[in-house]
């Protein structure tokens, strides 16, 4: 029953297009140009850093501030394909490997 938990289409539409405004925005510059990915919190240029959901749009998150990250692509990619418990894990891997 993936559908009960899914959003529905007109929400994903909406916050796909804030999402949009979202990155033109001063404010998403701003955060950026830290350069560092939120989740790995390794250095990236600001020009790689992708803008990521905490709660996916697909699962009812929004496109707020409160709810998008700055991060590289390779979590970007691994935090769609992981089930949240194997990203813990591969999260738990990069950072201890950078130390
Ligand atoms: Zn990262």
């Amino acid at each position: 029953m993936d559908w009960f938990i899914g959003a529905d289409e007109a929400h994903i539409k909406r916050e796909r297009r804030k999402a949009r405004e979202l990155r033109q925005s001063q404010w998403w510059k701003r955060r950026c140009a830290k350069g560092v990915c939120h989740w790995c919190e390794q250095p990236v240029k600001p020009a790689e850093l992708t803008m990521d959901h905490v709660v996916p749009v697909a699962r009812g998150g929004m496109s707020t501030k409160g709810n998008v990250v700055p991060c590289c692509k390779t979590c970007n990619t691994k935090k769609k394909q992981l089930l949240p418990m194997e990203w813990d894990a591969w999260l738990e891997g990069v950072k201890k490997s950078s130390v």
